[in-house]
This record gives C-alpha cells, structure tokens and sequence, in this order.
C-alpha cells in the first residue's frame, strides 16, 4: 500500500492504534459510509459487503425504513429508563412476540447480554418449576461454540485466546461435542441436575458449521422428553439470514405470512440480537412463552437502556423490512446459486477444499493449514477487487452480505471471488 495515496485510511488506522485498545485485529481498510449491500472506504473507494457486520446488516447498509423510524423516534423521546413506561416498548414487545410466535419478549442490547438474559432465565426455571436442588443446575452448551464475551460466556468456551487469564470461570456448564445426539442424551441422562441445552442452529463464528439433517428436531426431542429447556441462540442465523426466519423453522415457510406453520424446532427459549436492528442499533431480545418466563419478576434482571423507545422503533421497522422484501426468500435462492456457482469453480480448484452454509450463511475452506495465512491475504486481495470479507478461524473465509442483494449483484460478487482466488492456485 502506497502510504502517500492513501493517507486518509492510514491516518484513521494509526489514531486507533494510539488510542484504541488492540481487541481486534481488522482488515486494513477504513470504511466511511454504508447503502444497501455496498460500503465506500475514506478514498472513496466502493466494495461489496460481504460480511454485513456479522449479519447485523441483514437489511442492508442504512436502509431508510430503519433510519426514518430512528431519526423519527429520536426525535421524540429517546430513553426513559424502566423505572417508568414508554409508549414503545409494549407495542414493540406484542409487535416480536407475534411475529416470533412466542408469549413474551425480554429486552436486551447486545446479544451477549442476551444469551446472559438466557442462562440466568434458565437457572431459576430449573429451581423454581423443575425443581432442581440449590446452585445444582446444570446447562448443556457445545465445542466450538462462540455465544458471546462476557465472563460466564466465556466460562464454557473452548477458545483459548477468548478465555485465558480471565479465570476464575463460571461454574454449571457441561461441554458436548456439537451435532452429536449420542452425546447429548449422555449427558442429559448421566445427570439429573440439566436445566438447559445451549446451541447455535448453525455454528457461524466456528465456521459456519452446519449440522446434519435432523439434528436439531431430535436434540429438541431429547430435550423435551427430558425436561430440559432448547435454548437456541440465533444471534447470527436468525431473522432471514439462512433463508428462513429463524434456522429452526428448518423447512417450514410460514416466514412471510404470520408464523402459524410447523417449525422444525420451537425452541423453548429463543436469543436474538444483530439483524433485530438491521444494523442501525444495538437491539437483542430473549423470547419464551409464559411458562418460562414468568420465573421473571421485578428487580431479577435489568438493563438501563434494554427496551429504550429508539430501539423498540428501529426493531419493529427492521422486522417489517424482513417480511415486506422477502429477505428470507431472497438469502435462500441466492444462496443456492452461490453455493451452485462456487461448486462450478471449486470442481477445478486445488486452493479451496469446498464451500458449505445454508441460505446467504455460508463459507469456504481453503486447501492450506490452519495456521496459514492463505486466507487473510485472500481477504486483502477481495479487498483490492472490490469485496469484503473476513477469515474465521484460520484457513475459513466466511461470506454473508445482505439480504437485499439482487441476482446480477450476486453474479458480479462471485466473479470477484473466482477472479481473486484464480490468483491463489498452485
Ligand atoms: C455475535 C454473536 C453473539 C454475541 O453478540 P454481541 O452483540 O457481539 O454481544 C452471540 N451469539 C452468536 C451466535 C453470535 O453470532
């Protein structure tokens, strides 16, 4: 990179260098501004988004439905705190829990706060109406999982750059290994004491990791036989990402209608966070039907600004954006063409191993070690050719960009990739 020619970006890189703490480690470009599946850089130059803020930006960049109602309802009461009642939240709260088919929502911000809301939800259901013995509890959560960065989350982690030095670890979670039912019904029967099981409907920070077919409708039988709770954390799968509503609506299509399908699973606890907002926000949400959340009671849980005006306005507009557009429809059969497309050049490809995802989640493996830096300088390459997008997990290179992409858009993208990874092969 030429420092002269792109002094705005470098400028911006060294700033946060000084003055911001190194928890990331970023792809060197600086963006500026957002629409639709496109962002500018500080030169002006434009890319493809092919990250979509890890699937918050579902609705794409600064989609004006979303602005509008934010700029309207910022306008006109921001924050009120729960110690009193806004005129949002209840609209907001019946507006999800139809929409979602669940009795209740609880309010959150981040979607680790919301996995957070989750646990402790789970915990005193299974004293308080299973009737599990004090501080016994039990909760089932999976290898490779990634639900968040707070200490308890981190606690059940198997990420040692997440978890070390930050000991001592939250205890009452049982690891498994991830789409294996065997080991789930070990668990659960070699221990009377489980209150919940914890799992991504498709492990996206470890990889996009789909799990076999019928996984998730047996791990929830065995769960229900059980009396155990089917948390399902859909941070990064819900709200149309995978070509349906939610990944556990599995096959059913009731998405753009009014939810009175049959899911593949109905999770009995269900977190969402990212693309509630579509970007513009930080809004995430636990949703339950009366059973479970009624362990809930005036001063068990909180948050200052969960449930604030501006949030229960951006999510309802983001969720209308959903259904009006057809995101689910549109991230299904574009996905299909893109894994389609992929396959094609992959077929003669010795640098990528295969491409995997559901909907518009999806993912490549790259034919090098995992400690390669094969893939990040795939990445700078994308980047130099127009599109973003970031490894995880060493030699995966993960590619979800909005929802709102049209065919030709989708075309034009994975013309870019082959053309960059075409530079890659042996
Ligand atoms: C991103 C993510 C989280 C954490 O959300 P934050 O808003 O970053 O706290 C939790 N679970 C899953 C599956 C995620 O992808």
């Amino acid at each position: 990179m030429a420092v002269l020619e792109k002094k705005a970006t470098q400028d911006a890189i060294d700033l946060e260098n000084k003055y911001g703490a190194h928890n990331y480690h970023p792809l060197p470009v600086v963006l500026s501004k957002g629409e639709g599946v496109y962002v500018w850089d500080v030169e002006g130059k434009k890319y493809y988004d092919f990250l979509s803020a890890y699937s918050a930006v579902n609705q794409g960049h600064c989609h004006p439905k979303i602005v509008g109602a934010m700029d309207e309802q910022a306008k006109t009461l921001t924050l009120t705190s729960r110690a009193f009642y806004n005129d949002m939240l209840g609209k907001y709260d019946k507006y999800a829990s139809e929409y979602f088919n669940f009795d209740k929502l609880l309010p959150m911000n981040t979607g680790a706060e919301a996995v957070e809301t989750a646990l402790k939800i789970c915990r005193k259901w299974a004293y308080e109406k299973k009737g599990i013995p004090e501080n016994k509890a039990e909760i089932i959560v999976c290898t490779n999982n990634f639900h968040g960065r707070t200490t308890t989350i981190i606690s059940f982690s198997n990420d040692e750059v997440a978890r070390n030095n930050f000991g001592p670890y939250t205890q009452g979670f049982t690891k498994i290994e991830y789409d294996n039912l065997e080991a789930l019904k070990a668990a659960i029967e070699n221990n009377k004491n489980i209150a919940g099981f914890l799992v991504e409907p498709i492990q996206g920070e470890a990889g996009v990791y789909v799990p076999s077919e019928g996984y998730l409708k047996e791990a929830k039988a065995i769960c229900e036989v059980n009396n155990v709770l089917f948390i399902a954390d859909e941070v990064q799968t819900g709200i149309a990402r995978t070509g349906r509503l939610l990944a556990t609506c599995g096959n059913c299509t009731c998405e753009n209608k009014d939810c009175s399908g049959t899911p593949e699973v109905k999770p009995d606890i269900l977190i969402l966070g990212k693309a509630l907002s579509g970007g513009a926000y930080p809004v995430s949400a636990v949703l339950a039907n009366d059973n479970v959340m009624n362990v809930i009671r005036p001063g068990n849980h909180g948050s200052t600004f969960g449930g604030n005006p501006v949030a229960a306005a951006v999510a309802m507009a983001a969720l209308d954006v959903v259904k009006d557009e057809k995101l689910a429809d549109n991230a299904e059969k574009l996905g299909k063409l893109f894994r389609s497309e992929l396959n094609k050049y992959i077929e003669n490809s010795s640098i990528v191993k295969l491409v995997r995802g559901k909907g518009l989640l999806n993912a490549i493996v790259i034919n090098d070690t995992e400690d390669s830096d094969t893939a990040w300088n795939m990445c700078l390459k994308l980047r130099d050719n127009g599109l973003l997008a970031k490894p995880t997990h060493g030699n995966i290179i993960r590619f979800a960009p909005p929802l709102v992409m049209n065919e030709e858009q989708l075309l034009d993208c994975v013309s870019i990739i082959t053309n960059t990874l075409k530079e890659f092969e042996k």
